[in-house]
């Protein structure tokens, strides 16, 4: 059985969005990284997960210039639709602040990034098996693995990035005495589909009603995605497919017209927040999921990864070009995640509140239904309320630019 080592400054572990997005950012600054990904290319691409990306993240797909097709094949979302029994408020995120979300699905953003890293000859181990970190206390941190092939791998850095999403093991690297989990459950889950079907509307509708909340999504011109509250322990082939389609336009009422077809995929997705804080140790650095999960209903996962990558690529570089003898080696690395994790409570605050306004509690009595309609009516029903949503939602201004136009 062979072995190879290389040396680079930079080894990331996790080849999802976080990852691959900082190992191309870092090569564009003269930053050597390599990638190691237990799971195979096409896996990961065929993996449906996030579907809205901020304008931020837009425009940083745009910034690292690898050919990205999110402004020619994504859809701009100038607004969304919050609906509440059956009445529906649109929130127009262009009045409101100025700004979009687009639908692009985060297999194609993938694909974006992976098709760029090999096209401009970045290292990347696809499907290996016992990766393992390795010395992050020490001047020269390590990632060991297994290729595809069986045969040993090495890659020696300065720095390891743990990129490895919700179930790092590299966050388990920061000893407990240093690290606080910040963790909190939800007593229900998404049940999600995708189908072959037009889509029923242009633009997301998240919908509350007394059965609860359900979302309409889409993907394409011929397969949309949809999501409604279940109980976490909800079997999905236990649901027929008129059932899965019946209990949306219950949820949405007689207002809109639900656009039917066979359903290709049915997946029950727990919710859960956490953040680990510091994201740093020593000679690692954690990115996206890795570091924080949110609850899906706010849009955030996928572009939290990308704002922790734009906080961390300047961070990365101070740290490098640092002599041996700084005082406080490890100051660049903490003030990243100071930076990042400012902006991951804001995004944990939105996605848990849209959470709790959207849903039905397992427990919620007629008065927490009614309550829920006074705070729907204080959102929808005011510009300041609708400018909260909006703003929250699109991602705050601090990280953005102006957008190319299409
Ligand atoms: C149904 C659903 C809908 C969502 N909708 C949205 C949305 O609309 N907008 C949004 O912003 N976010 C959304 N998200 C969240 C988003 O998908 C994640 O936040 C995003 O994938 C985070 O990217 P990441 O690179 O940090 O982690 P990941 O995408 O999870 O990538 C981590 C990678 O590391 C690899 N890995 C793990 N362990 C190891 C190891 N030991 N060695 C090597 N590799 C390893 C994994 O195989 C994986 O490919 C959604 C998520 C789900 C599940």
């Amino acid at each position: 059985m062979a072995e190879h080592t290389t040396r680079v400054d930079v080894g990331i572990v996790g080849g999802g969005p976080a990852g691959l997005m900082t190992a191309l950012l870092l090569k564009r600054r003269g930053i050597s990284a390599a990638v190691v990904e237990t799971r195979s290319k096409d896996e990961i691409h065929r993996t449906q997960r996030a579907g809205i990306l901020e304008a931020g993240t837009v425009q940083m797909l745009v910034d690292a210039d690898i050919g990205s097709r999110v402004l020619t094949d994504g859809h701009e979302h100038p607004g969304t639709v919050l609906s509440f029994e059956g009445v529906q408020h649109r929130i127009d995120f262009q009045e409101l602040v100025d700004r979009s979300v687009w639908l692009y699905p985060q297999n194609e953003v993938f694909l974006d990034l992976a098709t760029a890293w090999e096209r401009e000859g970045g290292q990347i181990h696809w499907s290996v098996s016992d990766s393992s970190v390795e010395g992050i206390e020490s001047d020269a941190p390590a990632l060991t693995f297994r290729d595809e092939h069986g045969d040993r791998g090495r890659i020696e850095a300065k720095l390891i990035v743990g990129a490895d999403g919700s179930r790092s093991k590299c966050r388990k690297l920061i000893p407990e005495d240093v690290r606080t989990d910040y963790f909190t459950a939800y007593p229900f889950a998404w049940f999600g589909i995708l189908c072959e079907a037009p889509p029923t509307a242009p633009e997301l509708i998240y919908a509350n009603s007394e059965v609860g909340f359900a979302l309409i999504s889409q993907r394409n011109e011929s397969v949309q995605r949809m999501y409604f509250q279940c109980d976490p322990q909800t079997d999905p082939e236990q649901w027929e497919e008129e059932a899965i389609f019946d209990h949306i336009q219950q949820v949405l009422g007689e207002g809109v017209e639900l656009k039917r077809g066979p359903i290709f995929e049915k997946t029950v997705l727990p919710f859960r927040s956490y953040v680990c804080d510091p994201l740093t140790y020593q000679r690692l650095v954690l990115a996206g999921d890795a570091g924080h999960t949110v609850p899906p209903t706010g849009a955030k996962g996928l572009n939290l990864a990308f704002c922790d990558v734009r906080a961390l690529i300047p961070r990365v570089e101070e740290f490098l070009a640092q002599s041996e003898s700084a005082t406080d080696p490890f100051a660049p690395l903490r003030n990243y995640s100071r930076t990042a994790l400012d902006r991951v409570w804001k995004a944990q605050n939105f996605s848990y509140w849209a959470t709790n306004l959207l849903h039905r509690q397992p427990d919620e009595n007629a008065f927490a239904h009614q309550r829920r309609r006074g705070e729907f009516d204080a959102i929808t029903g005011s510009v300041y309320g609708r400018a909260y949503f909006a703003d929250s939602y699109t991602g705050w201004a601090d990280i953005h630019g102006q957008l190319p136009h299409r």
